[in-house]
């Protein structure tokens, strides 16, 4: 069908073949010698404020406080040129921007998150690659939320990843943030990653830093659990499962409470996760005015990555745990069914 979009300056783009869809809009690569892409938002609620929000971000770009996020090596597809269709006739152009091909340097951040992905795409992934990917992800964040962006939607689907643990974040054009004046509000929120606050809290409640690290702490939970949401599992309660949302809304999470619900077997023992992380996830799920900062979550995942605090199994050398834990968490695991770092991924494919 040929998408061509076109730049306010007149540049033209030849749109290849759809990438990507999220929530809002679409993701396309792009006929450019350049690794970029082009996202189209075909229907925002109010377009001229779609408008205006790309174009304010795409200035934004050459402030200080964007300038020191976007260095190299690049973390952020920020919107570098605002787009509109072109050459269609009786249909409206709809708006977009081009950005950084995040697929050059990164993995889609899910696929750190299951064993299957894991060994297919990461396959020298191990805990400490997870630990890696949890500092940077709490470092980037608390660089946000410090020169006053606030994500809203923060999300797997929103991040990527490579097998050393750097991570980078898209749909820049989703966030909370001000120019001047103005305030471009964050609407998007996702099932299983909004803050107790916000399920449930009419359309248009705006996010702030707090229910940002609500969701961070579900992310590095991830990281550090080969996947496992915090709050999954079977309520012990009498009532049925429903989902997270439900389950974060009644706090049944194994962290904060190990009897409020009930997980398979063979799931990530909870005693892998070093005594001070442990500390600032029950605070993360527990109180939302007392959540950890981004920027305290990269101090206390720095800490545990520092010489010395990483043990290698002498059994399988992909099983990376704590020090604190005298014995392997993964063979535990292993032992129970599933193992999240199975050995050697290619001999057993
Ligand atoms: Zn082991």
């Amino acid at each position: 069908m040929g998408l061509t979009v076109v730049s306010p300056g007149g540049h033209t783009w030849r749109l290849t073949e759809r990438i990507g869809s999220g929530s809002e809009g679409f993701v396309y690569g792009v006929e450019d010698a350049r690794a970029l892409v082009a996202k189209l938002v075909p229907d925002p609620p109010d377009p001229e404020a779609y408008r205006r929000r790309v174009a304010r971000l795409v200035r934004q770009r050459r402030e200080p406080r964007t300038v020191v996020l976007l260095a190299a090596p690049v973390r952020l597809a920020w919107p570098m040129i605002p787009v509109r269709t072109a050459g269609g006739t009786g249909t409206d152009p709809v708006d977009g921007y081009v950005m950084a091909d995040m697929r050059r340097a990164y993995q889609p951040f899910g696929h750190l998150l299951t064993t299957s992905a894991r060994r297919a795409f990461l396959p020298r992934a191990t805990w400490a690659t997870a630990l890696h990917a949890a500092l940077a992800l709490a470092r980037l964040l608390g660089e946000l939320h410090a020169e006053g962006y606030v994500v809203g939607d923060l999300k797997p689907d929103n991040l990527w990843v490579d097998e050393s643990g750097r991570v980078g974040m898209a749909d820049v054009d989703s966030w909370h943030f001000t120019d001047g004046r103005e305030v471009f509000p964050g609407r998007m929120r996702t099932p299983g990653y909004t803050a107790p606050e916000r399920v449930g809290a009419p359309a248009g409640t705006p996010p702030d830093t707090a229910s940002d690290d609500f969701a961070l702490a579900l992310l590095v939970h991830q990281l550090l659990m080969a996947g496992l949401h915090p709050f999954a599992g079977h309520p012990t309660d009498g009532s049925d499962y429903l989902s997270y949302d439900d389950n974060v809304l009644h706090g049944r999470c194994r962290l904060t409470d190990r009897t409020s619900v009930l997980l398979p077997r063979s799931v990530p023992p909870a005693d892998l996760l070093p005594r001070r992380l442990v500390e600032l996830f029950r605070r993360a799920f527990a109180n939302p005015l007392h959540r950890p900062t981004g920027a305290e979550w990269a101090r206390a995942l720095a800490a545990e990555t520092a010489p010395g605090r990483l043990k290698v199994c002498a059994v399988n050398a992909r099983h990376v745990h704590t020090v604190e834990r005298p014995w392997c968490p993964w063979c535990d695991q292993a032992g129970r069914g599933d193992d999240s770092y199975p050995d050697d991924p290619q001999e057993e494919a």
